[in-house]
């Protein structure tokens, strides 16, 4: 974070706002660990702070620090909607574009409180009065560190903050193995294990607690998986059959898609997912090397996110979801900026 905004961000925090912190729907490991993270910063500093998920959350991120404390809207839709009337400083956090905070989106652009927006996706939109992004950092955790040390001191870190800090990094660099896993994210990662973030605990918390069910239901979509070797394209599909048949629960099929790009040729792995509830079928898309996910999600599919992670959605059913993707994909592929510039990532 700059000095200018830092300075912005310290004189919103002097007036002691009333402050709402949102992570974007569905929260991942960067987007629970980098609210928490945010959130006991400011509550250390006394001030009245509340988070509040648009959506649930997987039950693999539920053990981190006060996560029960998190407001999840369909929960306590009313609460919530009070609590976002009344707050005057709006922390959106891990997301570019009001769009991706639903169910919450109409009632974030009611508000008339002061947004600041932390993110590291690609092409943020305008909505805030401070916008910190910056596509090349590894998450939204590693910005948060910056933003507590240019408001404060590195002291202002506690083993609690470190703990969610660390989750969001570890979890958004794949164990930090993903393109945008820099000497700055291994520095910062150093700090927050020196603040005493536990990395075999955490890991174990979040990478090593399947059940039977998720594990099974890996396994069959593995099994479903199809390599298309002219593309090197691998993908997988998961109908809601499939998901009740395992018992599904949110989050069971977080990282799926990763395992396609194990295939030593793949450059693309993707993954369609039904969700009946919201008659949607939501997918993911990861690259290896410079082809741009974050561009075939806002071309074709409703979507977004960064070169090599992006997701996006359709309201067609699966297999007319699969069919357009076969329709697009040579299309895409043949595009002259389908693969960016080596030196952009
Ligand atoms: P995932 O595939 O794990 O849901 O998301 C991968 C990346 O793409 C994340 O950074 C996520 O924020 C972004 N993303 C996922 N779905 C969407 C979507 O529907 N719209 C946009 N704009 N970004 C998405
Ligand atoms: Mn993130």
């Amino acid at each position: 974070m700059n000095k200018q905004d830092s300075k912005s961000l310290q004189a919103l925090l002097d007036k002691r706002p009333i402050i709402t912190i949102i992570p974007h729907t569905s929260p991942d490991g960067d987007a629970i660990g980098s609210t928490l993270g945010l959130y006991h910063f400011l509550k250390n500093q006394g001030h009245d702070v509340q988070v509040i998920a648009p959506t649930d959350f997987p039950d693999f991120l539920k053990w981190m620090p006060e996560a029960d404390q998190i407001l999840i809207y369909p929960n306590q839709e009313s609460r919530a909607e009070q609590r976002i009337a009344d707050s005057s400083l709006i922390f959106t956090l891990d997301f570019n574009n009001l769009l991706r905070a639903k169910p919450l989106t109409s009632f974030l652009q009611k508000s008339l409180a002061t947004f600041v927006m932390i993110d590291h996706h690609q092409q943020p939109d305008t909505y805030a009065t401070i916008t910190y992004s910056d596509e090349k950092a590894s998450s939204t955790c590693e910005l948060i560190y910056n933003t507590i040390v240019s408001l404060s001191f590195q002291e202002a870190i506690d083993q609690t903050i470190a703990t969610c800090l660390y989750t969001g990094i570890m979890t958004d660099t794949g164990g930090f193995r993903f393109s945008m896993t820099s000497p700055q994210t291994h520095r910062v990662a150093a700090v927050l294990l020196e603040k005493g973030a536990n990395c075999v605990q955490i890991a174990s918390e979040v990478l090593d607690s399947y059940s039977i069910d998720r594990l099974q239901l890996l396994g069959t979509v593995l099994d479903g998986l199809t390599y298309l070797k002219e593309y090197k394209t691998a993908y997988m599909s998961v109908s809601s059959k499939i998901l009740k048949q395992f018992n599904f629960r949110k989050g069971d099929t977080e990282g799926f898609v990763n395992y396609g790009l194990r295939i030593k040729e793949a450059e693309l792995a993707v993954i369609f997912i039904e969700n009946e509830e919201d008659n949607l079928i939501k997918i993911s898309f990861r690259s290896k090397t410079t082809l741009d996910v974050n561009l075939l999600a806002r071309m074709y599919f409703n979507g977004g996110g960064h070169i090599n992670a992006a997701g996006g959605s359709m309201s067609i059913s699966l297999e007319d979801t699969i069919a357009y993707f076969l329709e697009v994909l040579p299309k895409f592929l043949s595009l002259p900026n389908a693969y960016q510039p080596m030196d952009t990532l």
